[in-house]
């Protein structure tokens, strides 16, 4: 990696008085779960139809039957020093905020807290009659179809499905967060997909510095990223956390 790069990003992290954070698959990628789209994703195995609000109203059992392959994906794999070093960064202060398209729950368990996850998340399980969400954890899911306690409709996966608006919550505290930003790194995301792709937009409109981490570069890098880091996440941010602490 070039150093010249990395102290670049370190010196708008160290000037920054409130860096943000987007992530989005590329981040979870060195804990073995792969982009949905391209070789060993999910839509390699099935149908992205399914993932459809309409077709989870009409036939929730497929959808379900999708839903546990790729909860097994996700259950199965740990954090990775990506997912660690955002988590350290917010400890010591740096970070005050991170947006995640990813719905497998893994900044939380690498110990961030301050999460807006703008997808959902498989954690999580809403009924679509009683609009209650439930924990996951608190079902057995592996063989039936959860039911709701209340009305025994199947409950719904607590992610976002084609045809489904983002919760608008989490939307809300999104644009806070990214119009407040005076930095933000954008971390192993496409960023094609509205609302995600809008949040840099808005960091921007606002003068906000973009440091840019990915394998590859994305429509972002030309436009409005101030520093691109080309890398993985995994071995990247790491270094880029060792750049910015004072005894790093
Ligand atoms: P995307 O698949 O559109 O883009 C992934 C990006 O990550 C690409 O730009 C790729 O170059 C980059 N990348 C791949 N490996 C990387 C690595 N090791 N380090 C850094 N960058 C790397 O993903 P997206 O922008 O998040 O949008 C896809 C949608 O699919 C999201 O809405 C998300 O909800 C869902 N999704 C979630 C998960 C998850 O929860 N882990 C995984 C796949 C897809
Ligand atoms: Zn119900």
């Amino acid at each position: 990696m070039d150093r010249n790069t990395l102290q670049a990003a370190s010196s708008i992290i160290n000037k920054s008085h409130y860096l943000a954070a987007l992530t989005g698959a590329g981040v979870s990628a060195g804990s073995g779960i792969p982009a949905f789209r391209g070789r060993g994703g999910l839509w390699q195995v099935y149908d992205p139809a399914l993932a459809r609000i309409d077709v989870f109203r009409e036939d929730p059992h497929r959808v379900w039957e999708m839903t546990r392959t790729l909860m097994a994906m996700v259950t199965g794999s740990e954090p990775n020093p990506a997912h660690s070093a955002l988590a350290a960064m917010e400890r010591v202060g740096l970070l005050k905020g991170l947006v995640t398209q990813n719905i497998d729950n893994l900044h939380r368990r690498a110990g961030s807290r301050s999460v807006i996850e703008l997808h959902g998340t498989l954690g999580k399980l809403r009924c679509l009659t009683c609009n209650i969400d439930f924990n996951s954890a608190d079902f057995n899911l592996k063989e039936d179809d959860p039911l709701c306690p209340h009305c025994s409709a199947v409950l719904k996966p607590g992610i976002v499905f084609f045809g489904e608006a983002v919760p608008f919550g989490a939307l809300m505290e999104a644009r806070l967060l990214a119009s407040t930003a005076d930095a933000m790194l954008i971390v192993g995301t496409s960023a094609v997909v509205n609302p995600a792709a809008e949040l840099p937009v808005i960091a921007k409109g606002n003068r906000a510095k973009i440091i840019e981490i990915n394998i590859e570069p994305t429509r972002l890098t030309n436009s409005i990223t101030d520093v691109f880091i080309r890398g993985r996440a995994e071995e990247v941010l790491p270094d880029l956390l060792g750049a910015i602490s004072p005894c790093g």
